[in-house]
């Protein structure tokens, strides 16, 4: 059978019932709270600010963390699942951070939409415009939340136009809001015809909801003040009039946006949301893979590494590969092929996330994030079967476009600088190059401030003090071609070779000069400034 919103086959019901998602916002603008708040509703949690709670008993383990702390940054990305009426949501968590952007793309790929939350006094701020651009990429359906309505915020029509404006995506009223600032009384469900009104003196208590029909019912007038309604009666209609109706296909083309008003921390509006993303968010998507798509819906399991994080428990040295289903139904135990390697895996101890504590995942689905704890084997950007030879595509790596060499400041710790910048070079959170002459390593990253975020982490994780400084070379190439052609690249130019982390030969550059002069000097070589992660 087809389904008629997607002309595609109707998916097995666990699998239809997921949501993979994840936030996209700038600092400050509610992300936590709101994820607390999901996580409240979705049962994961008991009691609002034990998110919080956790993440700073965890903070206070370490100076790393407090620099996360001071700079309002949060650094460690994780998986979330919870259920939320007949769904299964997956939030995948986002770093805020601008300087992370890397790690922020790569975990783009692992969902099938985002949920755009903005300040309401604010609008579209800087970072949300970056992540918003990364979702267009992949024509990502957006659903918005506007969020501190409790506050004095922009008139609606204008944060309405804004986002049309700044972002170019329609944007559809899912909810109206009913004055602002200390006069926010709630919202108009536009879609429901429903009254929400917020609860101001608890915090935690989901909005009162009001059956209603129509605007002219005289039910609103008993809860609403007449200058504030006839206000409300005015706007809805001019949004009626001028903004365009849902179309739940336009937002699954990632053509239209859903906006509702609320404020998180008051709990106003997150079921109202939460409601959205399971109603018309989009079901597990297909995965652009070679030499073929992976549809949900197929019986054998595949799936992709989009993260890996090292030392997520100091205690134990693993690593967590972690990898979004595509496809099939899997089971805890099961022989999976790793594609890069052609070698077989037992899964044995995969993990789910739900809320912050790790669980032993025994099934999961099509769209399901699950836990691989492994000692190095999974790289991001890795696909397990049951067998088949498929790649999947379209996770990005970038080119480190800042270089600077790294010591320990004591040299007997050399080699286990090496392991920790190995470690992290696997996780995608710098490119490290040993170079060919001398001693000492060379790390690229992509922003200033992960220099400060490995100097912390190393010094934590692997108890090596170092230092960062400026190298001679400020850029990397890496270096492809017959392997004879290659050698003699290599001989003739030794002192800008370098290795990555997977032994594969980089030119170290200093000016684009160099650049020029290979490839004038070596038709038969091509230097390229990413490696394709595979
Ligand atoms: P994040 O940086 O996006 O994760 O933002 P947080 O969730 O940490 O929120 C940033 C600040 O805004 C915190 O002080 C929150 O308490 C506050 N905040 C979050 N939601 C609301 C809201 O609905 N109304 C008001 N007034 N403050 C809020």
């Amino acid at each position: 059978m087809l389904d008629n919103a997607t002309n595609r086959p109707e998916l097995p019901a666990e699998i239809a019932r997921r949501r993979t998602f994840a936030i996209i916002s700038h600092p400050d603008a509610g992300k936590t709270t709101l994820t607390e708040k999901f996580l409240l509703y979705g049962g994961a949690i008991q009691m609002a600010g034990q998110v919080r709670a956790k993440g700073e008993a965890r903070r206070t383990r370490s100076d790393f963390m407090q620099m996360e702390k001071d700079r309002g940054i949060s650094v460690s990305a994780s998986a979330m699942s919870f259920d939320f009426k007949t769904f299964r949501f997956n939030l995948v968590d986002t770093p805020g951070h601008s300087d992370f952007s890397e790690d922020t793309y790569r975990t783009l790929t692992a969902v099938d939409a985002a949920v755009m939350v903005i300040d309401g006094a604010k609008g579209v701020e800087s970072q949300t415009q970056k992540l918003f651009e990364v979702c267009r990429l992949r024509d990502l359906p957006i659903l918005t939340f506007c969020n501190k309505m409790d506050r004095e915020s922009r008139d609606t029509f204008d944060i309405i136009d804004e986002i049309q404006e700044n972002l170019a995506i329609d944007v559809t009223p899912a909810s109206w809001p009913i004055g602002m600032g200390r006069d926010f009384l709630g919202c108009y469900d536009m879609l429901n015809d429903r009254l929400e009104l917020m609860d101001r003196a608890d915090r935690n208590k989901v909005a009162e909801s009001i059956e209603i029909k129509g605007l002219d019912d005289e039910l609103l007038d008993q809860h609403i003040p007449a200058d504030q309604l006839a206000k409300l009666r005015e706007e809805v209609e001019m949004a009626r009039e001028l903004l365009p109706a849902f179309d739940r296909q336009a937002l699954l083309e990632g053509t239209l946006t859903p906006i509702w008003f609320g404020s998180a921390i008051n709990s106003f509006g997150v079921k109202e949301l939460m409601d959205g993303i399971g109603s018309f968010g989009p079901e597990p998507q297909i995965q652009s893979a070679e030499p073929r798509k992976i549809a949900p819906e197929e019986t054998k399991v595949a799936g992709f590494v989009f993260k890996v994080q090292a030392n997520m428990d100091p205690k134990h040295r693993d690593r967590v590969a972690f990898v979004r289903l595509a496809s099939g139904h899997f089971l805890r135990g099961m022989k999976l092929t790793h594609v890069r390697t052609k070698k077989p895996m037992a899964i044995s101890n995969p993990v789910l996330f739900l809320a912050s504590d790790r669980e032993l995942a025994e099934e999961a689905w099509a769209g399901d994030i699950i836990g691989i704890p492994n000692h190095g084997q999974l790289r991001i950007g890795d696909t397990l079967t049951e067998g088949e030879a498929l790649r999947v595509s379209g996770i990005p790596s970038f080119a480190p476009e800042l270089l600077q060499s790294v010591r320990a400041t004591d040299p007997m710790k050399a080699k286990h600088l090496e392991k920790a910048l190995m470690q992290f070079a696997e996780e995608g959170a710098a490119k490290v190059f040993k170079p060919a002459i001398g001693s000492g390593f060379i790390v690229g990253v992509v922003g200033a401030l992960q220099f400060e975020v490995l100097a912390s982490r190393i010094e934590l994780e692997y108890g090596i003090p170092v230092r960062f400084e400026g190298s001679q070379f400020t850029s990397a190439r890496w270096v492809n071609g017959a392997k004879q052609a290659v050698d003699k690249l290599v001989d003739s130019n030794r002192q800008h070779i370098g290795y990555d982390h997977d032994g594969d030969i980089v030119f170290l550059t200093r000016l684009q000069w160099d650049i020029d002069r290979i490839v004038r000097d070596y038709p038969d070589v091509t230097l390229t400034a990413t490696k394709e992660m595979m």
